[in-house]
């Protein structure tokens, strides 16, 4: 394909393992499941016809919490997330240093790899929301600055292992991007995201930086968002001062996509590409490849095609536990986007 296309991650996971999730007895081994759900997801992945998959972190609790998982210094008490339909999630609180992942992504990269030949793209979280976990009171003998000192090297190494073993692209999740700016309208703790996160990317070549990447949007939870009232206009010329080479930005849902892609026009860097989500991955009707299409034309007249590829607005289900959508739905729209894709190339190359 001319137009890069690529998934964001989650994909909800099959109902077998949602119970088990959920302390159904009776249930078969987690590693058993495991082993299915990655199977058949990547089956499923090559059946739309996508040139890059992934393996729908199936078996990441979440991804923002997969690098906690095992750590025994942690409180349940941190940080909580506000969704509009007024769910919520809470990060925990670190109690005590030194701090190191528990688990790193080029874990489920290595399981995924041992399965299929197909390029696969790697999902890690970002230094930016792991900095939420430091107790605002702070830790007595281990400093913020030894903890953000710590947190850099440990998403340096999350990066790093992952290009290593041979990801085809490494995406940081950058959710709380767009949110910060309703915690703080001013923008000052959004620049402090963006310089702390980049403290890690300049750990990185040029080259390397190429196959890095950004996912932003407002949120996918239970189909709710956490701010998706936070204006774009404010949030977008910050981003693309990221030194990655790939900006995964949901679109699709946005009420005025064109006001969003002449602010992506006017601040993409030329070493940049931008794949905006041409999949609502909020809406239960599946897309059709006209309207995808469509929607690759309209960014097309704003966007450089060779800056240009598509992608979903998010993942499909970012937390384990998520049943909002339905697998079938979230193939479906995949393969919509993939054969959406194809159409708009016809038109922009001919
Ligand atoms: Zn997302």
């Amino acid at each position: 394909m001319k137009l890069p296309t690529e998934p964001i991650g989650s994909i909800p996971r099959p109902d077998e393992l949602i119970d088990a999730i959920a302390g159904k007895p009776n249930s078969k081994p987690f590693d058993v499941l495991y082993e299915k759900a990655i199977g058949d997801t990547l089956t499923e992945f090559v059946k739309t016809g996508s040139p890059v998959i992934t393996d729908g972190e199936q078996t990441k609790s979440s991804f923002v919490t997969y690098p906690l998982e095992g750590l025994t210094n942690l409180a349940s008490n941190g940080v909580t997330i506000n969704f509009e339909d007024g769910h919520t999630r809470q990060l925990p609180l670190l109690t005590s240093g030194p701090f190191r992942y528990g688990n790193y992504a080029v874990k489920y990269l290595d399981a995924t790899k041992k399965k299929t030949d197909m390029p696969v793209k790697q999902a890690i979280i970002s230094a930016s929301a792991l900095s939420l976990i430091y107790p605002q009171d702070g830790i007595s003998g281990y400093s913020q600055a030894d903890f953000i000192s710590d947190l850099l090297n440990e998403c340096e190494k999350d990066i790093r292992q992952c290009l290593e073993h041979g990801a085809h692209k490494v995406q940081m999740d950058f959710t709380e991007g767009r949110l910060s700016l309703k915690l703080d309208p001013s923008g000052g703790v959004l620049k402090h995201f963006i310089g702390l996160n980049n403290q890690v990317f300049d750990r990185f070549s040029e080259e390397e930086q190429q196959k890095l990447g950004v996912h932003v949007c407002p949120g996918g939870d239970h189909d709710s968002t956490h701010s998706a009232d936070i204006d774009y206009a404010d949030f977008l010329p910050e981003l693309f001062n990221l030194h990655v080479g790939s900006f995964y930005l949901q679109l699709a849902s946005e009420p005025d996509r064109v006001k969003v892609l002449k602010i992506i026009k006017q601040y993409l860097k030329p070493n940049q590409t931008v794949f905006i989500g041409v999949i609502d991955v909020l809406n239960p009707v599946i897309e059709t490849r006209e309207t995808v299409r469509d929607r690759v034309l309209e960014a097309a007249e704003y966007i450089p095609i060779q800056q240009l590829g598509t992608t979903d607005d998010c993942g499909f289900s970012p937390f384990c536990d998520d049943v909002s959508t339905k697998r079938e739905t979230a193939f479906a729209k995949i393969k919509a986007r993939i054969e959406g894709t194809k159409l708009a190339e016809q038109q922009l190359f001919n």
